[in-house]
Parts: structure tokens; sequence; C-alpha cells
């Protein structure tokens, strides 16, 4: 198989939901590719992108952790490796992150990503929700927002672009090749943001 091998970072959280998003992309953009789970160094190295999912980002950071992942995963995304982070995979990539009832969380965090976020900013479970948002993406105008037990970007250092708002939040940053997103877009039944995301990785089609 030719194309990009985007890689879902697969240790906790919706991961079978974003290879099922990437398999829809590629058929919406009509390229070849494949899709790898990333549990350790060699998946890491391999990859021409990567996901990180929502799900729970302090079990995502012990468990990357315990892999011994972190610092190559940090590394190629330093060096240009296209990556999204959704919910939780936008909190692993934060420079910075805190609770919004605990505060500091002294959580393990990739940190290239150069934002400070506030974790269930918008409340707890039951403060989950949906809205439909303006994302400032090439092709993109109305989008789907999924919010679960989500957080928000409270500060952005320089180099990074917000993406969306809602109400005063902001909840979707570019920095360069890093796209990180408060809301769940494998959820969303758009594959704008993962048909972006292979278009990063392959920028010269198919
Ligand atoms: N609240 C979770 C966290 O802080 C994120 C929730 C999600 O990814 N849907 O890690």
């Amino acid at each position: 198989m030719s194309g990009t091998i985007v890689g879902v970072l697969g240790l906790q959280g919706d991961i079978e939901e974003h290879l099922a998003a990437l398999d829809m992309a590629r058929s919406r953009l009509g390229v070849e590719g494949e899709s790898t789970l990333v549990k350790g160094l060699e998946d890491v190295k391999k990859i021409h992108a990567l996901i990180i999912p929502g799900g729970e980002s302090t079990v995502i950071g012990a468990l990357s952790s315990i892999k011994g992942i972190l610092p190559a995963l940090r590394e190629r995304i330093d060096n240009g490796l296209p990556t999204l982070g959704t919910c939780a995979g936008m909190i692993m990539l934060a420079k910075k992150a805190q609770d919004r009832v605990v505060g500091e969380t002294n959580q393990t965090l990739i940190g290239a990503l150069d934002i400070t976020v506030e974790r269930n900013s918008f409340g707890r479970q039951a403060e989950s929700f949906e809205a439909d948002l303006k994302l400032n993406l090439p092709g993109s105008g109305s989008f789907h927002g999924v919010f679960i037990r989500a957080p928000s970007v409270k500060s952005l250092g320089e180099g990074v672009e917000e993406l969306a708002r809602l109400d005063n939040n902001i909840v979707a940053v570019q920095q360069g090749r890093i796209i990180g997103t408060a809301f769940h877009p494998e959820l969303s039944g758009s594959t704008l943001l993962h048909e972006y995301l292979i278009g990063l990785a392959n920028p010269y089609g198919k």
C-alpha cells in the first residue's frame, strides 16, 4: 500500500473512531494510505502524521510515559510531524494544563503546543454538549463540535493561531503543523480535520 501512514496514539481513548474517520477521509480525498496504532518507539519512527485521541489525559500521559515514547513523540512533533490532538489529545500536546476545579494537576504532557489549557472547562460529564462553530480552516464553513468534558484554551504563545471560538472560549488552535481541538471531530460526521491532516502529511496529493 502506498501513501502516508497516519498513527493514532493507541493507549487509551476513542481510538477506533479516529481510525474510522481516517478511512472515510481517505476515501473522500481519493488517496491511498494506512493507519497504524502508536504504542511503542518503532511506531513513532514510521508515521507521517499523528492523532492523539480524546479520552483521559492523565491516563494517556501516564501510559505514554510507561511506554517510554514521550521524548520521541516530542522530538518528531518539534521537527514538523503533522499532529492533531483532540480534547484530551490537545491537553497532552499543551505546554501547561490546569483543571477548572482542582487547579494545578502536574500531569505528564508532551508540551509541544505553546498553550495553556483549562481541563473540564465546561463542567463535568453532565455538561457535555454539541454546538456548531466557525472553524477557520480552508474549505470549512460551519463545523459541528461535540464537546465531552472538554477543555478550553486559556492562553496562546507566539505563533499559535486561534481556529475556533465558542462564546468567549478558544476551542481550536494551530501552531504550524500542530492542530488542537477541544471538541471531537471524529464524532462529528465531518472528516475535514482528518482530510486536512492527511493533506499536511502528503502535500503533493496521491
Ligand atoms: N476531561 C478529559 C481530560 O481532562 C478530556 C475529555 C475528553 O477527551 N473527552 O483529560
